[in-house]
């Protein structure tokens, strides 16, 4: 599936990124940037900022950054091409793909592909059992009362009890790599004495379930055990990948966010089986953690689609204690969280098997806010008896309550609560004013560093260091008129430049300019493989819009004098002089070690000497 470039220069011109992200989320225009809260990462203050001039947007919290391709793949979660197909008809222009070739386009979409191939071959794993392993797993599901029509709906399907069977289908026809299986996560590479390269079948002899991003797309599997003799955990997971996060995913949205909106709620429920049982009694707006607590990202997602939320967890005071962190996340959110709970001693799938829909939706009905749930699990454990105990309550519920960011349901919990238990009101609130000053939201951490930062290689932990001068020919290249561009070209050696990312980017740009006469600064962020040498790309083409900021960090004025800066021949001339002095210093210092080389230190010398007399 190959697109010709100048469809991509007719697909990106006809799509404005700010109309775009637009969109997607609210976008505020301040001075000649656009600002959003970026959607990338839990954002209070606008950190992603857009340009329209170039093309491009950048957090400056997280550091996402792309051009109007990557923002609709990275938001919708989809890979690279179908955000080109996407894009191309909302422009309305045609595009003549052969819509069944896999998209290899990148990293991305090969993960996706291979995941979405493995999900096929499990499901098709399961229509196809015979013999004994038939009756087996049949049994199994039928015994979780899972027909085919939601083994269907959910792409439930079954790994084989073998090493090597999904790896050898991948093998017959070559389009994918070991190592690139490994990376989907579904293969496992052992390094081995006898065999360096050994690679095996993640999951086997497991029930599969595909795990689902908001948009359909397979992004991994939870595998659920079957067999006695499988040593492994009752659940065994993909592991993370570029693109499976598992704080990032709630398993079932992808089903339920059409529901979600429409009831206006969501019920959140442990695992893979909760969330199947309430499908099969039609309660669809349903989603799942997955077994982990819920994380910030989790609720940032969910928010999109309501505000209220309701958790259907084992409800007993371990168990509140257990989803601690995320009850708070939802309150910081602003978000309404209410708590079902079951009878003692049922999941959702016993209850709903026991009973029915309409028993359950009065459960639904009846549900407690969390304050009020946790004061009653309190009482009803036994929890308020002693001095001590309640104490102990009012610390807890407290700590709640100073979570929610809204005042008046502040003063409604701790009156209502002081009513209920015959407390003072008045220590409530002294409870609460000690709790709200603790709490008190650290100020924004503007993150400092622009640069990206790299683990290096070499063992130090170094951040990777970009010398200004070398900062500053990106920024020539990006902001430089033809007269500046014509210059580099004949002027620059790019055997100066030090920092390997900064080098691929000038190499990239300078056969751009040499190919086309002109260098397409948004086609660079398609076109670059590295992810740091994209950051670094957007990092310097988009403005931050924070004048006073500017004045006050020398640090930030010198990375953003883009802003002010002229990109005149002078500049560029200036720069080039600075890299070659840089060299040239380099050299003569190296050279004075050796005795012998002492020519060659007075003729680096006198080249020093006049380069720094020259204009
Ligand atoms: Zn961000």
């Amino acid at each position: 599936m190959k697109i010709p470039p100048e469809k991509f220069d007719e697909i990106s011109s006809a799509n404005d990124i700010v109309d775009v992200v637009s969109g997607y989320i609210q976008v505020k225009k301040k001075g000649k940037s656009f600002l959003a809260l970026c959607p990338f990462h839990p954002d209070k203050n606008p950190s992603l900022h857009i340009s329209q001039a170039k093309q491009v947007y950048h957090c400056f919290s997280c550091k996402s950054s792309g051009n109007v391709y990557t923002f609709v793949q990275n938001f919708e979660k989809i890979t690279f091409m179908e955000a080109v197909q996407k894009l191309a008809l909302r422009a309305g222009i045609q595009l003549n793909l052969n819509s069944k070739d896999p998209d290899l386009s990148n990293e991305l979409s090969k993960l996706f592909e291979i995941n979405k191939a493995s999900a096929k071959f499990f499901h098709r794993n399961l229509k196809n059992l015979s013999g004994n392993e038939k009756e087996f797993i049949m049994g199994y599901l039928d015994e979780r009362k899972i027909d085919f029509k939601l083994a269907e709906k959910f792409g439930i399907g079954y790994s084989h009890k073998s090493w090597d069977s999904l790896m050898n289908y991948f093998m017959e026809d070559e389009i994918f790599t070991k190592p690139e299986l490994e990376r989907s996560g579904v293969l496992v590479h052992k390094e081995d004495d006898s065999n360096a390269d050994k690679y095996y079948d993640r999951f086997r002899g497991r029930l599969m379930f595909p795990i689902f991003s908001e948009n359909d797309k397979v992004v991994g599997f939870g595998g659920r055990k079957l067999y006695e003799d499988d040593l492994g955990g009752k659940y065994i997971n993909s592991p993370e990948s570029k693109i499976y996060n598992k704080s990032k995913v709630l398993y079932g949205l992808n089903f339920a966010k059409e529901k979600i909106r429409y009831y206006d709620y969501v019920i959140i429920v442990e695992g893979y089986m909760d969330l199947i049982s309430l499908h099969k009694f039609g309660i669809e707006n349903v989603v799942a953690s997955s077994g982990t607590a819920l994380s910030e990202d989790q609720v940032n997602l969910i928010s999109r689609y309501t505000k209220n939320i309701c958790l259907l967890f084992d409800s007993d005071l371990a168990g509140i204690k257990a989803a601690k962190r995320g009850i708070e996340i939802i309150l910081e959110a602003g978000l309404e969280l209410s708590v079902i709970s079951l009878p003692e001693g049922e999941d959702p799938d016993s209850f709903l098997n026991k009973y029915d829909k309409t028993e359950f939706e009065k459960y639904v009905s009846g549900r407690k806010s969390v304050i009020n749930f946790i004061s009653d699990l309190y009482t009803k454990e036994n929890k308020l008896s002693s001095v001590e105990d309640k104490t102990n309550f009012i610390k807890e519920i407290i700590g709640y309550i100073g979570k929610i960011q809204d005042k008046i349901k502040r003063a409604f919990y701790i009156k209502e609560i002081a009513e209920l238990y015959s407390l003072y009101e008045s220590d409530l609130r002294d409870e609460l004013e000690k709790t709200l000053k603790e709490n008190k939201p650290k100020p924004y951490l503007r993150s400092s560093v622009i640069i990206p930062e790299k683990k290096s290689t070499n063992g130090s932990s170094g951040k990777v260091v970009i010398l200004p001068e070398e900062h500053d020919i990106i920024d020539l290249f990006i902001h430089g008129n033809e007269e500046v561009l014509n210059y580099l070209e004949n002027n620059l050696e790019t055997g100066f430049i030090k920092n390997p990312t900064v080098l691929k980017i000038v190499e990239y740009f300078l056969d751009e300019y040499i190919d086309s006469g002109k260098i397409e600064f948004s086609k660079s962020l398609n076109d670059i493989e590295s992810e740091d040498a994209k950051i670094l790309i957007s990092t310097i083409a988009v403005p931050r819009h924070e004048p006073s900021y500017f004045k006050s960090n020398s640090r930030d004025h010198l990375l953003n004098k883009s802003v002010q800066m002229e990109y005149s021949l002078k500049y560029a001339k200036d720069v080039i002089k600075k890299i070659k002095l840089r060299q040239l210093e380099e050299d003569r210092l190296t050279l004075k070690k050796y005795p012998d080389k002492i020519l060659e230190v007075f003729e680096i010398t006198k080249k020093i000497n006049e380069l720094k007399k020259s204009p």
